[in-house]
């Protein structure tokens, strides 16, 4: 071949590798900036975060979107991590392949810290009456009438999601590691009773709060790994903030802070919270006049979580 020839040969074969260069990097800087974007809304949302809003498509994708954290790689696949080693049948099946409800109006009932028989009785006689399905978090209880109470929630068609063993904040929040231990006591307790795996579970505090700020994306992105998905709330019954509320003042408070298309309600059926079971007629009353359907979560609902 002439010297002319091995030019040219050598000419394309630059361009071709110029041409690949650019089109890899801005493939790679239109990704990024995509998801840079959610970042910058979820960072600039002070309150919550609908994920039905964000397109998520995978796991990796709501760890990032979720945690902006750095080096996931280190924390999300390998399960190399000390607590990643431990509490081996703490897995679930989910391929997080969430259900988009577009404009339907939908009210997630959701109940915290029950069983309590006096009160989560009451709780169930009253969605029976309705024929509405909620959603329970429960804590671990191994009296019988609370044992009962789990396998009633079940038969009745409501979802027990996981909540907490001891409740005990400063404790479950000590380290990832203690977080898992409490879990994985009270989702074992639900599973020995219930027969399947609890799937879904609400934080203590939710997602973020005052006792977990060192360590909730390694507690998220461990959770999700796990394949479990989690819900905070976006209205509040305000029923166990420590100042007394009656009946009255629960249902105005949820009723009126209602108002997106998805509502998941923060509501208490742990002993003491007897005005939230009072409560709870004109609550459900109130949102079908609001044009609500109601709903109990599986792992197929968007998650709505506490934006930061
Ligand atoms: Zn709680």
């Amino acid at each position: 071949m002439s010297v002319r020839t091995w030019k040219k040969i050598i000419t394309l074969f630059v361009l071709l590798l110029i041409l690949t260069t650019t089109a890899t990097t801005v493939f790679f800087a239109v990704k990024y900036s995509k998801l840079n974007d959610k970042y910058t809304q979820i960072i600039n949302n002070e309150n919550l975060v609908d994920l039905s809003d964000y397109g998520i498509e995978n796991r990796d994708e709501l760890t990032e979107l979720i945690c902006r954290i750095e080096n996931l790689d280190q924390i999300k696949a390998d399960g190399s991590l000390e607590y990643q080693k431990q509490y081996s049948s703490l897995y679930v099946e989910n391929d997080f392949n969430f259900v988009e409800t577009g404009d339907k109006k939908i009210c997630y009932l959701t109940f915290d810290d029950g069983p309590a028989p006096e009160v989560t009785e009451c709780v169930l006689d009253i969605l029976k009456k309705y024929d509405v399905k909620a959603t329970f978090f429960v804590l671990y209880k191994d009296g019988s009438e609370e044992r009962k109470l789990y396998q009633r929630m079940i038969d009745e068609g409501h979802t027990i999601g996981v909540h907490s063993a001891s409740h005990d904040y400063s404790k479950i929040y000590s380290s990832v590691d203690a977080f898992l231990a409490d879990f994985n006591r009270c989702a074992a307790q639900i599973e020995e009773v219930i027969g399947v795996k609890p799937e879904i579970f609400r934080f203590p505090g939710g997602s973020i709060n005052s006792y977990n700020e060192s360590i909730y994306q390694q507690l998220i992105a461990e959770m999700l790994r796990r394949g479990y998905t989690y819900y905070d709330w976006n209205v509040s019954g305000n029923d166990a903030t420590g100042y007394y509320m009656s009946a009255d003042d629960i249902a105005d408070q949820v009723l009126s802070s209602s108002g997106s298309n998805r509502n998941i309600v923060l509501l208490h059926d742990g002993r003491g919270h007897d005005a939230t079971a009072e409560a709870l007629p004109a609550i459900i009353e109130g949102m079908m006049k609001q044009g609500y359907e109601f709903g109990a979560l599986d792992n197929s609902v968007v998650p709505i979580c506490f934006g930061y």
